[in-house]
């Protein structure tokens, strides 16, 4: 072998070499880009099939898993009072909203919102709160409630009232009691009302929360449960102003979307520091901190939207007043 023939036989070594190394960095790549998509599906899979998040784009996605989520009759809407249609309801009537919740109360981070519950009552004697009157027919029973809020303070609320966002919206869920079961009454149009409450944030705090935000630092991870030690009966979170409602027909706000619920919606807001949404706002979607949890507004798509007032005990009673004058 002389010198040439060792150099050509080198340089062949050496393409060799770097081809080869060459193929393995290409072949590290399809495997990171392959691991990758794996990840992705295995991420998708998941998302889809327990796990629904509020982006945009995760929104848009609800529907393709849980049709309702795209059907006609879908909340939260936007609210306006002047096409808001005057109801001859009744008054609403809330029962044993001043009683304490039965003990235990949990508080649970469910991964989507802060929900609270009340133990089942073991006789049918014990009071369990309940609505009736108002739009409804037959009586609804509380069952658990949770909030919606945003990063800031200028959205937070599912509904937006007179173009109003409030910083967050209370929703009291009740299940029409001829319905055994919550997943029964998801089922069918009159099976649940949810009784939206707004909380305007400010300087001034609100110290009815307090029960109820003291335990938020011990359910700041997804799946945190904890029992609360005081008494907390609903009407401490109610706000005084309570005569006058909006009432429309609609869906959760989450899915599965169910359109199964009569809402009544009380546009007077309570109050709440900024300090106290701050507490809300260390909870944890999982990752991420727990905020922005509120749906986009759906549709109106030809539904009517009701308003009742009470003027000084009397339904109507301006009304009532100006027309006879005129007579
Ligand atoms: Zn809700």
């Amino acid at each position: 072998m002389n010198w040439k023939c060792l150099k050509i036989a080198t340089h062949f070594l050496l393409v060799i070499l770097l081809f080869s190394s060459v193929q393995e960095i290409e072949s590290s790549v399809d495997e990171r880009g392959k691991e990758h998509t794996d990840n992705e599906d295995s991420h998708k899979h998941k998302h889809h099939h327990h796990k629904w998040d509020y982006s945009r784009k995760g929104q848009e996605n609800w529907q393709h898993q849980h049709s309702d989520c795209g059907g006609e009759g879908q909340s939260p809407i936007k609210i306006s009072t002047k096409h808001a249609v005057p109801a001859p309801f009744p008054a609403l009537e809330m029962v044993g909203y001043h009683n304490p919740l039965l003990a235990p109360v949990t508080l649970t981070n469910n991964g989507h919102s802060v929900s609270l519950s009340a133990a089942k009552p073991n006789d049918e004697d014990e009071p369990i709160p309940y609505i009736f009157g108002g739009p409804l027919k037959g009586e609804y029973e509380m069952v658990g409630l949770h909030f919606h809020w945003g990063r800031r303070n200028n959205r937070g609320s599912e509904h937006i009232i007179n173009s109003i966002r409030f910083a967050m919206e209370l929703h009291i869920i009740h299940r029409n009691r001829k319905y055994k079961t919550l997943e029964e009454a998801l089922n069918h149009r009159d099976g649940l009302s949810v009784l939206a409450f707004f909380f305007s944030a400010g300087e001034r705090g609100n110290a009815r929360l307090d029960v109820l935000i003291q335990s938020l630092p011990s359910v700041k991870n997804m799946n945190d449960k904890v029992t609360l030690d005081q008494p907390l009966p609903l009407a401490w979170m109610l706000p005084r102003d309570i005569d006058t409602f909006y009432s429309y027909r609609g869906s959760l706000t989450t899915p599965p979307c169910s359109e199964a619920v009569t809402w009544i919606l009380f546009p007077h807001p309570l109050h709440v520091s900024f300090e106290q949404m701050d507490l809300f706002r260390k909870l944890s979607f999982g990752e991420e901190p727990m905020v922005d949890n509120f749906r986009h507004p759906q549709p109106i798509s030809g539904r009517t939207i009701y308003i009742h007032r009470l003027v000084n005990g009397t339904r109507f009673h301006h009304h009532y007043h100006r027309v006879k004058k005129s007579e």
